[in-house]
This record gives structure tokens, sequence and C-alpha cells, in this order.
């Protein structure tokens, strides 16, 4: 496995991969690597023939400073991890090696076609747009076949799926395929994550109440007369009863188009809490 922390080497591997007419699988990450970043390198392994994996806290998708700054990174574990899954090239550029100065800044904006309203971008202005300038310049230099995203971040993977299907028009990049990937979660039902690591052994047992609560409401959405309001208010007032847990959202929105629905058919539900002063995200399907 090699580990490319420059451009300009990556296109050079990226040129001899392709000009030997092997696959390549990609798997976008921020580092600070655990199970379920495993299952999608894992996954690209076993279905091309050169897997990349980046590691690259972007720093374009923070809007907030103090968030970016406790991001956990550690490389050399990544690399040991992504070693023993049979990764070939690890990307860990540096901010400055990504974007010029005018990049890091920049305010251009994508067209999402509404996806990025709700929710997390509602929530979090521009973290979008900071990961589609990220993700596309992740494409461009490694010509994928395919790329590998966790559902864990749901309407991240609405809206690379909605760019991919927007670019490949013009056809930016080629036939590249976006592949979805489930959750992947601890035994105890908590998603993994790499805030989890910024939590304390008492507040990831809090924790639990999240992944907890989502999945009663499952059987919540199938009692008689059950609504969709009904069961959303539900779902906040479960966890915000839990000493230390604290909702931003939780909205229950078509798979597709993440707007609003009223059934719970073809329907996910959506959280953001904050456990202290870590903010963690879950979802859930109904069906
Ligand atoms: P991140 O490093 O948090 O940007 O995540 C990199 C990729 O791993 C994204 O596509 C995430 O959705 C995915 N991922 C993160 N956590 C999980 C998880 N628990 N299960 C499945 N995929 C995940």
């Amino acid at each position: 496995m090699q580990i490319i922390t420059t451009k300009e080497s990556l296109q050079q591997a990226v040129a001899a991969c392709k000009q030997a007419g092997q696959t390549i699988g990609l798997v976008p990450t921020m580092g600070a690597l655990h199970a379920g970043h495993a299952s999608l390198v894992h996954r690209a392994v076993a279905e091309n023939d050169i897997c990349i994996v980046s590691v690259f806290v972007n720093p374009t998708q923070f809007n907030n400073k103090e968030d970016l700054a406790k991001y956990p990174r550690n490389i050399e574990r990544d690399a040991e991890l992504l070693r023993g899954i049979g990764a070939h090239f690890v990307f860990a550029p540096t901010p400055e090696e990504m974007y010029t100065a005018e990049e890091m800044n920049s305010t251009f904006s994508f067209d999402f076609n509404g996806l990025d309203q709700v929710m997390e971008g509602k929530m979090r202005p521009g973290h979008f747009n900071g990961v589609v300038q990220v993700v596309s310049r992740l494409f461009y230099l490694t010509q994928p076949d395919k790329a590998y995203f966790g559902e864990k971040d749901y309407q991240q993977l609405a809206i690379i799926h909605h760019m991919v299907e927007r670019s490949s028009l013009a056809g930016t990049f080629g036939s590249l395929q976006i592949v979805g990937c489930p959750i992947v979660r601890e035994d105890s039902g908590l998603a993994l994550s790499s805030r989890n690591e910024r939590l304390s052994p008492a507040e990831k047992e809090t924790a639990l109440g999240i992944s907890r609560t989502l999945f009663e409401s499952l059987k919540w959405a199938k009692e008689a007369d059950a609504t969709v309001k009904e069961v959303e208010q539900r779902v906040v007032d479960a966890i915000n009863a839990i000493d230390g847990l604290e909702v931003e959202y939780y909205e229950i929105v078509d798979q597709s188009t993440l707007l609003p629905t009223d059934t719970f058919s073809h329907a996910i539900g959506c959280v953001t809490v904050y456990c202290g002063p870590v903010r963690l995200i879950d979802n859930i399907k109904y069906a």
C-alpha cells in the first residue's frame, strides 16, 4: 500500500492503473477510521482491481471552526487498518495541497435541486457545497469506476447521487457508479462515527438512547392510526427526555426527495442530536 500526499503523484498512479486497464474504486473519508469506513473499503477492494482511500479532513465543509479543530486525526492508525484490508493507495493531502487560498474561502455554490435546503443543509449552511467541492475534486483526480459512501450520511449520499446524475449528462464523470453502503452499528445499536471518539464512556452510554429510540419508533409507526407527525414528535420527546441528549432536528422524509412526507412508505427518519458538545447523526428507514 502506498501513501500519497500530492495531487501530482496521485494522478501519475491513476494514469498507470488506467493504462494497465485496471478498474478503480474510491472511498472518500475524513480519517479516524472505524468498522463503518472499513465496510466501504472491504467492498471497494472486492469489487475493483485498485482501491484508493482518501483521508482528508476537508476544511471547506466545516461551518464550525471548533468542530474542525477537534475532529479526531490519526493517520498512522488509519494506514494500518487500510493496509490490513488490502487498499492499494491512501491519498492524504494537506489542505494547502488540495486548495488554493482562494478555493479555501470560495463562496461558489452548486445547485442541489433543494436537497441541501433541509436537515443538515439547513443547520450547517455551506456544508454540502464543501462536500461536493472536495468529492468532485477527488473524482477528477482518481477517475474512479465506483465510489463508495455510507448511508449513515444519508443526505450526503442523496446529494452526491444528484451531482453525478446531473454531471454525467455532460460526461464529466464517465460511467462512475455511486455505491451506497448500509450503516454499521456497534452491537449496542450506536451508529459508528469518528465523533464517538470524543464521547466519554458515560456519554457513549447516554448516546445509545438515540438508536434505541429510532428502532422503537419502527413499532410506533405500525400502531393503528399513527401519523408521521406524531411519530416525529414522539421521537423528539423520547430523546430529549434522556438526560444529556438534545435533539437538533428529527425529520421523516421521502427517501428520494428528502422532502417531508405524510406516509411511512419509502420514508426515512433523519436525526441530529447533541450529546454534550458532540453532534451525532443517525437515521432509520421505515419501509
Ligand atoms: P467520514 O470520514 O465521516 O466523512 O465518512 C466517510 C464515509 O464513511 C462516508 O461515506 C460515511 O457515510 C461513511 N461512514 C461513516 N460512518 C459509517 C457507518 N457507521 N456505517 C457506514 N458508513 C459509514
